[in-house]
């Protein structure tokens, strides 16, 4: 099933749609982790809150994730602390810890059914060449005060050089949670319409956000959208990738809880296990790759179904699924007041973003309300760091101004309709305009223009997913036109035969 194992199985609650013109205090745009916790912080100390989200809670990329939450980083604590400082690294530890706390604290207080569980994180290496990696995250684990441990040996059946173990980490049904807690949100306070898209922002004296069928005037909004929807400088620093995952069902194997990395760099993957009635699954994510710059997406699934099946009794891949992550040019978030008054952001979370979405909503309950937050200084989003930046912008900008070339004549993928299978779509050249077109299972053809509404790159099919996908800034539309994900407000232009 093209689903992720979290989503086939939270439970179902619905919200309404919005349907009337109202004003608040604060809106929230977006109903992932982010959203959630800050509406839930926010009312809980009396502000007015609306939340929109464009489908339905939980149902974007936190809903596709591992579920894992953890005090480290995906890029290492030991990079950050070479790129940064000790000081900093040692604040991104306990900053993150303090959200898996929040995490658990609200579990508990909520009785939010969602399999949370305390559990050990693994880093480990295959072979001797990625020891020293390992060294490295243990002394710079150790420096921070995280209960750390070398092993040579994981409880799974996997052999393994050396390897890194920090207990008191955690994981979840990350759907489950959002949606929980959703429901536990003081509802005096704030109010949630689900499929209420937000298609524009109006910056008047006061905020106006419109959707179909009504619109939201606020004082303050927070765009919760995993990568902030329109157009802002900071997406010259902010990166999309994608990543694939598969839970597989297993005949035999009961493996212990937990969270467990290794250091491949050409293959890097993510494991943990999930019992689900008498099932048990082990997840296994990996294989990233830019945004639109791939040629055989679905053979990621492939690579990760021959790395499961090379380890464990594999019964059958039950769900595979793949999201997207936006990769921070300094290797920190961006969380706080943006470039434009009164609109506040919180992205470049990497793949640690369950825990770091929660921290933003920690930073931004604090400032809203007009308290000192610890951490608000070191991921504040208006940063300037050009040094820090430097490797990643001029690399990830380089790729970006090469996706521009394709807008160019001749770098069209068919000349004619009659060249795209059923299921399938192209990029088309007509009248000297490139096409998106998309032939259904009917043959019946869908045409929009292939030129992003965010910032007029040429999208790209992707196979494995049905839709178009934007190499600069990661937007995401589906194959007849509509935005899924990313920064563009508005779909792809409609084009007729
Ligand atoms: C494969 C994969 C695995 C991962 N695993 C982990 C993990 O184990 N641990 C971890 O810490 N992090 C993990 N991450 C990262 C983490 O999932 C994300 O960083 C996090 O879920 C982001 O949460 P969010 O609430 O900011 O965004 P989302 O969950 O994407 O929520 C954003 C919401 O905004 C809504 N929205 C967008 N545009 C609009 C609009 N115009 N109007 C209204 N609503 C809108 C969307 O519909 C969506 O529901 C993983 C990432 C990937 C790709």
């Amino acid at each position: 099933m093209r689903q992720s194992i979290w989503k086939a199985a939270a439970q179902k609650i619905s919200f309404p749609s919005l349907n009337e013109n109202i004003s608040t205090e604060i809106a929230i745009v977006g109903g992932g982790i982010t959203g959630v916790t800050a509406a839930y912080l926010l009312a809980r100390s009396g502000r007015k809150v609306v939340l929109l989200e464009a489908g339905t809670i939980s149902g974007g990329t936190s809903g596709d994730s591992t579920g894992n939450l953890y005090a480290m980083v995906d890029k290492r604590l030991h990079h950050i602390q070479s790129k940064w400082s000790k000081e900093t690294a040692a604040n991104v530890a306990r900053s993150r810890g303090e959200a898996v706390n929040l995490v658990e604290e609200l579990v508990k207080r909520h009785q939010i059914d969602c399999s949370f569980k305390r559990v050990p994180w693994y880093l480990f290496s295959e072979t001797e060449k990625k020891d020293r990696t390992i060294e490295k995250e243990i002394e710079a684990a150790a420096h921070y005060g995280l209960p750390v441990e070398e092993l040579h040996e994981l409880p799974l059946p996997i052999k393994v050089s050396t390897a890194i173990k920090a207990d008191g980490q955690a994981q979840f049904n990350p759907a489950a949670y959002v949606k929980g807690l959703a429901e536990k949100i003081d509802s005096t306070n704030c109010r949630i319409f689900e499929n209420s898209e937000v298609y524009h922002i109006e910056k008047e004296e006061e905020l106006v956000l419109s959707t179909a069928k009504g619109t939201v005037t606020a004082q303050k909004v927070i765009l919760a959208t995993h990568t902030p929807k329109g157009i802002y400088g900071l997406q010259t620093a902010l990166y999309p990738y994608r990543e694939y995952a598969i839970a597989a069902r297993l005949n035999s194997g009961d493996f212990p809880d937990g969270i467990y990395w290794d250091t491949e760099a050409d293959f890097h993957t993510s494991m943990r296990t999930y019992r689900k009635g008498n099932d048990n699954y082990v997840l296994v994510l990996g294989g990233h790759h830019k945004v639109g710059q791939e040629d055989d997406y679905n053979r990621f699934y492939r690579k990760l179904e021959q790395n499961a099946r090379r380890y464990f009794d594999v019964a059958d891949i039950e769900y595979e699924w793949s999201a997207q992550h936006y990769k921070p040019a300094d290797g920190l978030p961006y969380i706080g007041e943006s470039s434009d008054d009164n609109i506040y952001i919180a992205t470049g979370f990497s793949t640690d973003g369950l825990t770091y979405g929660v921290l933003s909503a920690m930073i931004l309950d604090d400032q809203l309300n007009g308290r000192k937050n610890p951490w608000s200084d070191l991921y504040k989003a208006s940063r300037f760091t050009p040094v820090k930046s430097a490797r990643n912008f001029i690399k990830e900008n380089i790729n970006v101004a090469k996706q521009y070339l394709k807008n160019l004549p001749g770098k069209a993928e068919a000349e004619s309709f009659d060249e795209i299978a059923a299921g399938q779509g192209k990029v088309v050249e007509v009248d000297d305009e490139k096409w998106a077109v998309f032939k259904d299972e009917n043959g019946q053809v869908h045409c929009r223009s292939a030129v992003c509404t965010h910032m007029d790159c040429i999208v790209d099919w992707n196979d494995a997913e049905k839709s178009w996908d934007c190499p600069c800034h990661g937007s995401r539309f589906k194959a007849t036109g509509e935005v899924i994900e990313g920064p563009a407000f508005s779909p792809l232009d409609k084009r007729n035969t």
